[in-house]
């Protein structure tokens, strides 16, 4: 029997307000255990929550960004479930009325532009965090500074076909919330995480099949390996004509495997009802037009765009709109430098080599876009040769000088004087009269040699192209 597999994410993504969600604490990842919390992310007795705007705000422009219809009128839940994370016994979340629905991502599969369906986005109270003492010792400890931080979570329809499809579009969605500066993705701070679920049905079938759900992947490769194993794992299953149950499964990085956690649970087993500490939440139009207004291009817009304004072929306009940051670095650059090709060789090549060896990311890059356009310029105008120009910008990555500065400092500056170059072409025709009879014979190789030692007579200052047309003059003459 031939299968088709069918996948939808759950994606979570925390909200980099500078509050929590509903109290004044500081939203920032990590800090000593327990520093980070109040009575109310505690949920102690008689505290009331205060829902913060910012959260709001972030939610709705998630939303737009992935074309959903913000909802006029919302609420807030609670989902009660018992666990030592969670110290209120429930989560402040939204079941039934939602921020967000009815959206779209648009995501690229080999080179097909291909979509996922949103069915809703809400917004919810992150949970605290259990640390487990290594080596097998039975005790585990607790650590609230991630409670009532603001959580979206992204319930896409199970529109995927591939694991190939799933990391696809999850890639999209990240790109999307960083663009939108409404959450910075760590992966590995888990700000960024989803639950996969998967089931496989006959090719051809309409309805869906049971599902397992993988919860809590922080990593594209996890969620890859994940899926393929338990696409192998549910065919087994199907070919034997038994059935998938519906469960909850981790996955195991070291072994690349699932195991079943829990069956799955229902809706009721929650025990959801409308957060009586909080009034209903009331967006009118002004509200998201406020918020649309904000709203930058999104990275797909901006992809097309680069290949249109600046003429860069597909696969660099992706590059160059992985992050945000790394988009508005080459824009700018390429506005200084007026050379768009050049720009985009600079920036993907030497400035992210030397960034990286250097452990730095391009937000604090000591060489700013104005400085490398100066610099691709100044190659362009032919005061500097290709060569100068990575080691000017070796030197300009560890002082953060100015380009002009380390070009004139290290002397870097091309002769393109056509006089002093005349005369070194002179001259070096003069010392080496075999190699110029062999070019009057009709050898043009050997002009390759004559320039080689002009450069080393102008100790590497002389402009190639003037030198080569000096050295034709003269030896006409
Ligand atoms: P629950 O309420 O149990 O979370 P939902 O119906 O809300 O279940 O779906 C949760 C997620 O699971 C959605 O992202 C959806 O796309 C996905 N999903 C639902 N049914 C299936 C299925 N049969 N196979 C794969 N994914 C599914
Ligand atoms: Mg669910």
């Amino acid at each position: 029997m031939k299968y088709e597999t069918v996948i939808g994410l759950e994606i979570h993504a925390e909200l980099n307000t500078n509050a929590k969600l509903f109290t004044w604490t500081e939203n920032r990842f990590g800090g000593e255990p327990n520093t980070r919390i109040d009575p109310i992310t505690l949920g102690m007795p008689g505290v009331l929550p205060v829902l913060n705007k910012k959260a709001v705000d972030y939610t709705i422009l998630a939303g737009l960004a992935m074309e959903c219809a913000i909802q006029p009128y919302s609420k807030f839940d609670r989902k009660h479930y018992f666990y030592p994370d969670l110290p209120k016994g429930y989560q402040i979340s939204q079941y039934d009325l939602p921020i967000a629905k009815n959206g779209m991502v648009e995501y690229e599969l080999n080179g097909e532009t291909r979509s996922c369906r949103i069915r809703r986005i809400h917004l919810e109270e992150d949970a605290g965090k259990l640390i487990h003492a290594e080596g097998g010792a039975n005790v585990s400890w607790v650590d609230y500074n991630r409670s009532c931080v603001p959580l979206i979570e992204i319930v896409g329809e199970p529109d995927l076909r591939s694991s190939d499809e799933a990391v696809a579009y999850w890639r999209a969605v990240k790109e999307i919330l960083e663009y939108a500066e409404v959450s910075d993705c760590n992966m590995e701070e888990g700000s960024f995480r989803c639950d996969a679920n998967i089931s496989l049905r006959p090719v051809g079938s309409k309805t869906l099949g049971s599902r397992a759900e993988l919860k809590n992947m922080n990593s594209f490769k996890f969620v890859q390996t994940a899926l393929e194993y338990e696409i192998r794992r549910q065919t087994r299953i199907l070919d034997g004509g038994g059935t998938v149950d519906q469960e909850t499964r981790l996955f195991d990085p070291a072994k690349g495997t699932t195991r079943a956690m829990r069956s799955k649970e229902e809706a009721s087993d929650y025990r959801y009802f409308p957060e009586p500490d909080l009034v209903p939440l009331v967006i009118d139009d002004s509200w998201v037009e406020d918020a649309r207004g904000l709203l930058p291009e999104l990275p797909r817009a901006r992809r097309k765009r680069l290949e249109d304004e600046y003429g860069v072929n597909a696969q660099t306009a992706k590059a160059l709109t992985a992050e945000k940051a790394f988009a508005d670095y080459y824009e700018k650059t390429a506005k200084t430098c007026g050379d768009p090709t050049g720009a985009a060789n600079w920036v993907q090549g030497d400035l992210i080599g030397m960034l990286r060896a250097e452990n730095r990311s391009i937000h604090d890059s000591p060489v700013k876009p104005e400085q490398l356009g100066a610099l691709i310029k100044m190659i362009n105008d032919g005061s500097i040769s290709g060569r100068m120009a990575k080691e000017a910008l070796d030197e300009m990555m560890k002082t953060g000088k100015p380009a002009q500065q380390v070009v004139q400092e290290r002397g870097f500056i091309q002769v393109s004087d056509e006089s002093a170059i005349d005369e070194w072409a002179r001259q070096v025709i003069e010392e080496n009269p075999d190699a110029a009879e062999k070019i009057r014979a009709g050898n043009d190789r050997a002009i390759g040699f004559l320039v080689g030692q002009m450069m080393k007579l102008s100790r590497g200052k002389a402009n190639p192209k003037l030198a080569n047309a000096a050295l034709r003059k003269a030896l006409e003459d």
